[in-house]
Order: structure tokens, then sequence, then C-alpha cells
């Protein structure tokens, strides 16, 4: 059992007691047998035992985008793809169908905290409390006409609703989540942050991920984007920003005063060619760093293990500096650092006494994991999703021996698909589109 508490304690034959919805015992199989008696037992023998893992920024439904339109940068992608497709295909069916998919996904790669940014985001909170993971969900605010605003004020409006309805979920945590700092007007940034802190929910936003982002805030406001949001109040409460790759020392600093947790996104940031994220002087200089996978159109899938490896590889490679990332803290940013980025550490990303029974099992039994002398190492170097064999969020087993019990998995894939073809319709017809010719 790798508890992922501060101390990095691993346990042989650990396991981990669960009374409604917490922890009540971690330690040796032997030890918590002596002391409860389990109305259900789950073996996990030949597997690891963890605390589940945390994405910290993803858009759920765009796995219906998965692989629509590939080895693009940023700009070109979402101005001549994503926003068409979205134009024509964004729907409350949509995300529920795009979300029960990603659930699935997540369910079965281990993953039990997700946090997000989309439209509906209602919808999506719907399907996420059926799913039974836990969730930040933020309502997204953005400058053009998308298919649940026609304004700005419309998105504030919509997402003051959503705030109100979900404020006192024990599972979902509802959160207004402006775009970006180059997609909104500064007085939008600022009523966004005030409306977050009307209900004491965090902000989420997407931050200097490219270098145009840098040149257009630059143009406009000449500084820096973490420093502009600086100036505008907008770090001035609970805030979540993802991606962050051009930062400058400054910009880490003010971050790192302001708490502002970062979700890095490795896979999303080599693919779109963005840059790579200084993670390491992030966490050197004490920035709250989580890790995500950022939406399956960028990715393209859901797999926190894979984020994992990925984000380890790149800033060794990337650094000329094999020790840059250990797999130990490529595993914190998963679990326990990014749990405090989404400022949640005090009830999830370990296997601790009191904290929220949020657990996953990854068998290490197989050729491909034999042998096995460092479970930390397995689990970044070696482990996939489809390792995982059992999910728990807050004492509820979503997924048991591989069959996920939450969701009917035939009908989700099934109506899955049944979307992608309306999705190949719509990006056949628009004019940027190459949709259709894709075949
Ligand atoms: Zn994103």
């Amino acid at each position: 059992m790798v508890t992922m508490d501060a101390a990095g304690t691993v346990i042989e034959n650990g396991a981990v007691a669960i009374s409604d919805a917490a922890i009540v015992a971690v330690g040796t199989a032997a030890g918590v047998a002596s002391k409860f008696h389990a109305a259900r037992t789950i073996d996990a023998t030949g597997q690891i035992i963890l605390p589940g893992l945390i994405n910290t920024h993803t858009h759920a439904p765009m796995v219906l985008y998965r692989g629509l339109a590939d080895d693009l940068a940023l700009m070109d992608w979402l101005t001549k793809y994503i926003f068409p497709a979205e134009k024509a295909t964004v729907s409350p069916d949509f995300v529920r169908v795009g979300t029960k998919l990603a659930a699935l996904e997540m369910i079965e790669s281990g993953t039990t905290t997700f946090a997000d940014m989309y439209y509906f985001e209602d919808d999506i909170a719907q399907v996420t409390k059926e799913a039974g993971l836990r969730a930040v969900l933020g309502q997204s605010v953005i400058k053009f006409p998308v298919a649940d605003a026609a304004t700005p004020e419309a998105a504030l409006t919509r997402a003051d609703a959503f705030l109100a309805k979900w404020k006192d979920d024990p599972l979902v945590t509802p959160a207004v989540a402006p775009h970006a700092p180059y997609t909104l007007e500064p007085a939008t940034l600022q009523a966004a942050r005030a409306l977050a802190n009307k209900y004491q929910k965090p902000l989420l936003i997407h931050l200097a991920e490219t270098k145009d982002e840098i040149k257009i805030i630059n143009d406009g406001h000449h500084t820096t984007p973490a420093r502009f949001l600086d100036a505008l109040g907008v770090w001035d409460g609970r805030s979540l920003a993802a991606h962050a790759v051009w930062l400058d020392d400054a910009d880490i600093e003010v971050l790192a005063k302001k708490q502002v947790g970062l979700a890095h996104n490795p896979e999303s940031n080599m693919k779109l060619a963005s840059g790579v994220a200084r993670v390491p002087d992030w966490i050197a200089r004490g920035v709250r760093a989580g890790l995500g996978t950022d939406g399956a159109a960028s990715n393209n899938d859901l797999d926190m293990f894979e984020a994992m490896r990925a984000a380890a590889l790149l800033h060794k490679v990337s650094s000329g500096n094999p020790q840059a990332m250990p797999a130990r803290q490529a595993l914190e940013l998963a679990t326990r650092r990014g749990a405090e980025a989404l400022g949640m550490g005090d009830r999830i990303g370990s296997l601790e006494l009191g904290k929220q029974a949020d657990v996953i099992t990854v068998d290490v039994s197989g050729a491909r994991q034999t042998p096995m002398f460092d479970p930390m190492s397995h689990l970044v170097y070696v482990s996939r999703g489809d390792d995982v064999r059992n999910t728990i969020v807050a004492g509820r087993v979503l997924m048991s021996g591989m069959a996920v019990t939450s969701l009917k998995k035939d009908e989700v894939l099934k109506d899955a698909r049944a979307m992608a073809v309306r999705v190949r319709e719509a990006v056949g017809l628009t004019p940027a589109g190459k949709g259709g010719s894709r075949e």
C-alpha cells in the first residue's frame, strides 16, 4: 500500500478500513483485521492500494472530440476545429453523453477526482454525481457566443445559478471558469472572481499556455498574463490555473504567494507544442502544483498514469537532469499535491485516517510488472490505466474487479458512438472543417 502521506509511507501487505465515506484505519492487513470486522472485504492480493488519482484539468465532454483534429498548434486547433465543432454540437445532451464516457474512462483508469471547465456544467454535475466521482466543476465564461450563453453576462448568470444549486454538495464542488485572460474583458474576469468569492468556491482558468498568449497580453496590457490577472485581483480567492507554460520568475513568485493551484498538462503541452512548463521551479518555490490530462481532444485520453509518466520524462529530457522529476514527485502531483492545488488537501490525496475513502487498486502481478522492487517506480514507469482493478470514491465502490458498477458500460459506449456520427457531420459542414474528408 502506497499511502502518499507526507512521509511517503509504503506498507507491505497493507489494508485500509472504510466506514461510510471515510477512512477509519490504515495499516498492515493483520493489524486492520484485528480491529475491524468488515461487512465487505476487497482482496487486493497482487495489487498496489493507493489513493485515487486527481486530474486537476480536463474538459470531460471533449472525449467526444477524441482524435478529431490532431497535429496542430493551439490557436489553429482551437479556432479552425474545436470552436467550430463546439458551436455545431454542444448541447445538454452532448455534454451528458460525453461526461458519461469520460466518467467511465476515469473510473476504469483510477481517477477519482477531476477538475472540469466546460458548458452546461449543471448537466455535467448531474452525470458526475450519478457516476459517483468527485469533481470541481467550472461553468465556463467566454467573450464570444457559445452554446449555453450568448454573452459573458449570460454565462455569469448561468454560473451564479449553478454555484447556488451545488454549493453544499459533498462530491461536486461548483466553480466559475473564465476561459483565459485573452478571451475575456478585464471587467468580466473581475466579475467572475467576485462570483466565485460570493460562494467561497474556486475560480478555474487557462493561463499562459502559449507564446501567442504572452504576446497578446503584452501587446494589450504591457505585462504577463499572471501579473495582469494579479493586478485585476483575479487571484484574490481560491484559484486553479491550467498550463502556466510561459511563466517568468516574478510570475512564479506571485502565484506562490497567492496560493494559486497550477495544473500541469504535459501531454497536451507536448502535443500542441505549447512548451515545457517550469514545474520543478514551481515546486521549489512553493507553488501548489497538480497534474492534468486536459481535454481528450488534445491528449487523447484521460489516463493519469500516462500523465505521470509524461511529466516524469518531459522534465528530465528538457532539463538534461534525470533527477528533475523523480517518480515519487510525479505520483505526488497526481495525488496529494493535486489535492492541495484544488484546495482539498485536508480531505483527499492520501490514504490517512479521517480522509475521504477515495481508493484505487492497481494490478502488478503480470509479466510487464515483474519483478517489482519499488512500487512508486512501477506506478509511474510501468503501470497503465487499464491495470486498475478497483475504484472507490467516498466509500462507494464504482469499479469492482474491472467491472464498473455505477454506469452501464454498453449503453455509454453506444450513445457515445451515436454522438460521434453527429460530430463528424457537424464538422464536415463547417467551412474550415475537414472532418468529412478524414475517412
Ligand atoms: Zn484546457
